[in-house]
C-alpha cells in the first residue's frame, strides 16, 4: 500500500512538470518567473538610446525577453531555453502607449452632442446625469468602463490615466472595478471636493481598491477656478494631493471661456503649481503662464482629438517644448471619435503643421512616438517602471504587423507606425508581462457581452437625457458636487 502511494506521488510530480507551460525545463517547473521569449522581431523601438540607435533607441532585428512581470533582456541572438516562445518574425515591438488624460465612463456617451463646443458638449451629455436621479449606477459605470479598457487594449494602450468624475460612490465603484478586471496599468483620478465625506471616501478607495492592485496609482482630481464654488476645493484637493503625495490632475484652459476662472491665479494660490500638477489641454497659454509652469515643472496632457471634435483650439507645443515642459498624450473619453492612439500621434503632429506651415514643426515622428510612450512615463513619472523597453522595467509592450493592407509595403516603418498604423495592427499587448492581445484576439474576455452591457446602460442614459426638457449649466453641477456623495 505504501509503495503504491509513492509511485503514484512519482506520477503526479511527473504530469505536473510535463503540463507546465514551456514544457519540462521551463523556468517555473523550477521554480523561476514563468519566461517568454518574443523572437526574430524584425524591428525593435526600445525608446533607449542606450539600447539601439538614435533617440528611439532602434534595434533592427533582435529578440525580447521577459521574465514574469519584467523586461530581463532586449538584443540579438537571446537564448531562452524553457521560455515561451511568440514568433515575431516580420513584426515591430515597441513600449506600449502611455495615455494619460481620459475618462473611460464616457463611451456610454459616444454620439453625443457631435454638433457642440466644449462647453455645449458639457451642457447636453455630461453635466445632467450629475443628478442622482439618472446618474450612471455602478453596474452601467462598470459596463461603460469595461468597454473602453478593451478599445484601449484594441489600441496598444498599456497605461491609462482615468480623471473619475466621482458621480456617486456607486459609480466610483463601478469604475475600478472594471479596471481592477482589464488587468492594464492604470492611474485612478478621483474628482473630489472640500466635503469631509468625499475626501473620506477617496482615502478609503485608495487604501482599499487602488493600494492593493500593483498596477494602480490613484490621483487628485479637480477644477481650477477662483470662484468660491470652485476655490474652496482646489485647496481641499490640493491639500489632500500633498498629503498623499500623490499628483493633483487638473483640466486648464481647455475651453477659451475658461480664462474668466482665473485658472492659473487659482493654482497659484492654492500652491499647486509644482511637479505633482498635471494639467489636461492647456491650450489657450499665454507665454508668461507658458513659463510659469516650465519653472514650477508642472506637466501637462496634451489631448489633440478632442481638442478638434470640441473646437477648443490648437495647443501651442512648439512654444510648450521649447519652454522645457513635459508634454504626455491623452485621448480625453467619450470626446472622442475613437480610443485610437495612432489618430492621436497623426493628429498631434497634424495640427501644428496644418497651423504652422512647417511639415517640420514640433512634434516630429521621433518626437510623438517619444511623447506617446516614454514622454507619457515621464509626465506621470512613472518612467523607472515604464515607457522604454529598458531591462528592469515592467513587461509593458505591443507587437504590430506591418504586414496588413493599411501599413505594407515597407518604406519607412517608423514614420509608417505614426501616418499608418491603426488598431488593427496591434497583435499582441503585453502589460506587466501577461498578453491582454494574442494574435488579434482579447485574452480571457468576450467582447460580445461587454459590448451588450454598455448598450443597455447607453440606452437607459441617452433615453434620460432625451427626456430632459433643459439642460443644466455649470453652476448647477457644483451644487450637486457640494451636496455629497
Ligand atoms: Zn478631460
Amino acid at each position: 500500500m505504501f509503495r503504491y502511494r509513492h509511485w503514484h506521488f512519482i506520477a503526479l510530480i511527473f504530469i505536473i512538470i510535463l503540463n507546465t507551460p514551456g514544457g519540462p525545463l521551463s523556468d517555473s517547473a523550477l521554480g523561476g518567473p514563468p519566461r517568454i521569449l518574443i523572437r526574430d522581431v524584425a524591428l525593435i523601438l526600445t525608446m533607449d538610446p542606450n539600447l539601439g540607435e538614435g533617440e528611439l533607441g532602434v534595434i533592427e532585428g533582435g529578440d525580447i525577453l521577459l521574465a514574469g512581470d519584467t523586461i530581463a533582456a532586449v538584443g540579438k541572438n537571446l537564448q531562452g531555453s524553457g521560455a515561451r516562445i511568440v514568433n515575431a518574425t516580420g513584426k515591430i515591438v515597441m513600449p506600449g502607449f502611455v495615455d494619460t488624460h481620459n475618462h473611460l465612463w464616457q463611451s456610454l456617451i459616444r454620439g453625443c452632442g457631435t454638433g457642440y463646443d466644449t462647453n455645449g458638449w458639457l451642457d447636453a451629455c455630461v453635466f445632467p446625469l450629475f443628478d442622482p436621479q439618472i446618474a450612471p449606477s455602478c453596474a452601467e459605470t462598470y459596463a461603460g468602463v469595461r468597454l473602453s479598457t478593451l478599445d484601449l487594449i484594441n489600441t496598444g494602450v498599456t497605461t491609462v490615466v482615468d480623471w473619475s468624475h466621482g458621480i456617486t460612490a456607486e459609480f466610483v465603484r463601478g469604475d475600478i472595478q472594471a479596471l481592477n478586471e482589464s488587468g492594464l496599468r492604470f492611474v485612478f483620478a478621483y474628482y473630489g471636493s472640500d466635503n469631509p465625506a468625499v475626501i473620506d471616501d477617496m482615502r478609503l478607495v485608495k487604501q482599499t481598491l487602488i493600494d492593493p492592485n500593483p498596477l494602480a496609482t490613484f490621483q487628485v482630481a479637480s477644477h481650477p477656478g477662483m470662484e468660491p464654488w470652485f476655490l474652496p476645493s482646489l485647496q481641499a484637493m490640493s491639500d489632500l494631493a500633498k498629503e498623499l503625495n500623490m499628483k493633483l490632475h487638473v483640466h486648464l484652459l481647455e475651453n477659451i471661456t475658461q480664462r474668466d476662472d482665473q485658472p492659473i491665479e487659482a493654482l497659484k494660490m492654492v500652491s499647486a503649481l509644482g511637479p505633482n500638477l498635471l494639467c489636461a489641454h492647456s491650450i489657450h497659454l499665454t507665454d508668461k503662464e507658458i513659463a510659469i509652469l516650465a519653472d514650477k515643472d508642472v506637466r501637462i496632457a496634451h489631448n489633440p482629438l478632442s481638442n478638434m471634435r470640441l473646437a477648443s483650439g490648437i495647443i501651442r507645443l512648439p512654444d510648450i517644448e521649447q519652454a522645457g515642459v513635459q508634454v504626455g498624450l491623452g485621448l480625453d473619453g467619450g470626446t472622442n471619435d475613437t480610443n485610437d492612439f495612432f489618430n492621436t500621434m497623426r493628429i498631434a503632429v497634424g495640427l501644428q503643421r496644418a497651423v504652422s506651415l512647417q511639415a517640420d514643426v514640433y512634434p516630429t515622428v521621433t518626437d510623438v512616438l517619444r511623447m506617446a510612450t516614454l514622454g507619457g512615463a515621464e509626465v506621470l513619472d512613472m518612467n523607472d517602471q515604464i515607457g522604454s523597453l529598458t531591462p528592469g522595467k515592467k513587461a509593458d509592450l505591443i507587437i504590430l504587423d506591418p504586414g496588413d493592407v493599411n501599413f505594407a509595403p515597407r518604406f519607412d516603418w517608423i514614420s509608417q507606425i505614426v501616418f499608418n498604423g491603426q488598431p488593427a495592427n496591434v497583435e499582441w499587448v503585453f502589460v506587466d508581462g501577461h498578453p491582454l492581445k494574442a494574435k488579434d484576439r482579447f485574452v480571457g474576455v468576450k467582447p460580445a457581452v461587454i459590448v451588450q452591457a454598455a448598450e443597455k446602460a447607453a440606452n437607459r442614459i441617452r433615453q434620460d437625457l432625451q427626456g430632459l426638457d433643459h439642460y443644466f449649466g455649470a453652476d448647477i453641477l457644483c451644487g450637486f458636487l457640494f451636496s455629497g456623495i
